[in-house]
């Protein structure tokens, strides 16, 4: 449709992975009546196209018709970055002295609705707002999330590399090999992101080391505390996975271990820790809602007396983003299917005291559940 890029239309991805993606959000764009997806920052444009752009203030977009063909614009410096052109979208790049939302706009009409990247730039909305004043603006992830939520067998095989890539570096958390005791959470937290690196990871996403009473703050910004003796040490950690240089999905865990015998009040604890996580995972099948998998974790560790110590929900989905669709939370109703990928990590809090969380990826199968994580589930004491 454009002579921007000619391509051809047959390569081996044109009927592919890619392919089948932008079928199912037409289909969808046509049921939710939005006629073009504006894809900008964010995980729907390299699900889409293989291309994740860079955070730069220079306007990326996929212009995604109901029909004809979708457009990549992108600043003419980052076009050698584009992966191989496979049928799916025309590139076009931009030089520094165009206007790169001018040219998005000449491919739409300006009574029409549009769904927008939710992770756009502020910026870059109300640049086309300011251009097409009469259009209908919503949320792309209204179109995608739910497509998205539910990965293919080639997107499960990449988280579960990742999961097990993630698995080596608890593996050396709770083994002992990564020394604790003496060291700062920042030292481990390098360590633990050094490590994940090693196994195979392209990037770090996050590595949370909380000690002590740092531990009640589950995400904790790791620091200067120097990590003692009989502490809970709760280590929450993942990052971005690829292979063949493809997109990357990520990983993410939780283990919590101790600096020696930590007393029966943890114990106790973690004992119901794990049988709340151990349930709620056991709780996860087709057609179960998300918010029944996170009550099945809530109950289990209220029925201790410990449910206003479980202050976050019990999980989310993860793909190409680390927290994505589906939640795992109250009020979410959504009926669990094949494909999802998501957290299960409840966690216990003390303020001032310990803390302590337990987590795992799981995917939902035909029949029931398959864990991506295989890391021991113990209170690992370590040094
Ligand atoms: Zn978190
Ligand atoms: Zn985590
Ligand atoms: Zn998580």
């Amino acid at each position: 449709m454009t002579a921007h890029a000619p391509h051809p239309q047959t390569g081996p991805q044109a009927g592919g992975v890619r392919g089948e993606r932008v079928r199912k959000v037409r289909a969808r764009m046509a049921e939710l009546g939005v006629d073009a997806l504006l894809l900008s920052h964010g995980a729907d444009l390299p699900w889409l196209t293989g291309y994740r752009a860079m955070p730069l203030e220079r306007l990326t977009v996929l212009v995604l018709p109901g029909e004809g063909e979708p457009v990549l614009i992108v600043p003419a410096l980052e076009a050698p970055r584009v992966p191989a052109d496979d049928g799916v979208f025309a590139l076009r790049p931009w030089s520094e002295t165009e206007d790169p939302v001018a040219l998005a706009c000449a491919l739409l009409s300006p009574n029409a609705t549009y769904g927008i990247s939710d992770r756009a730039w502020a910026g870059t909305v109300l640049g086309f707002q300011a251009r097409l004043p009469d259009a209908r603006w919503v949320p792309a992830s209204q179109v995608t999330s739910p497509l998205r939520a539910v990965k293919d067998a080639a997107e499960i095989e990449v988280l579960g590399a990742a999961g097990r890539a993630a698995d080596e570096v608890a593996a050396a958390l709770q083994s002992g090999e990564i020394g604790l005791v003496g060291r700062t959470e920042a030292q481990v937290s390098a360590e633990i992101a050094a490590r994940l690196v090693a196994a195979g990871h392209r990037r770090v996403n996050f590595a949370i080391v909380g000690s002590g009473p740092n531990a009640a703050s589950p995400h904790h910004d790791p620091a200067d505390r120097v990590i003692g003796p009989g502490e809970t040490v709760v280590c929450d950690f993942g990052g971005e996975y690829c292979v063949d240089g493809d997109v990357g999905y990520c990983s993410d865990i939780t283990r919590t271990v101790v600096t020696g015998d930590p007393g029966p009040e943890v114990r106790d604890c973690y004992a119901v820790l794990r049988s709340a996580q151990q349930a709620a995972v056991a709780a996860v099948a087709p057609g179960v809602s998300a918010e029944y998998v996170d009550a099945v974790a809530r109950r289990t560790i209220s029925d201790a007396g410990l449910g206003d110590r479980f202050i976050h929900r019990t999980g989310h989905g993860i793909g190409i983003e680390e927290h994505e669709e589906p939640y795992l939370v109250a009020g979410n109703d959504t009926a669990l299917v094949a494909g999802h990928a998501f957290s299960i990590e409840p966690g216990i809090y003390v303020p001032g005291r310990f803390g302590m969380r337990l987590e795992d990826i799981v995917v939902v199968t035909e029949h029931g559940v398959q864990s991506l994580n295989r890391a021991d589930h113990a209170l690992a004491v370590v040094g």
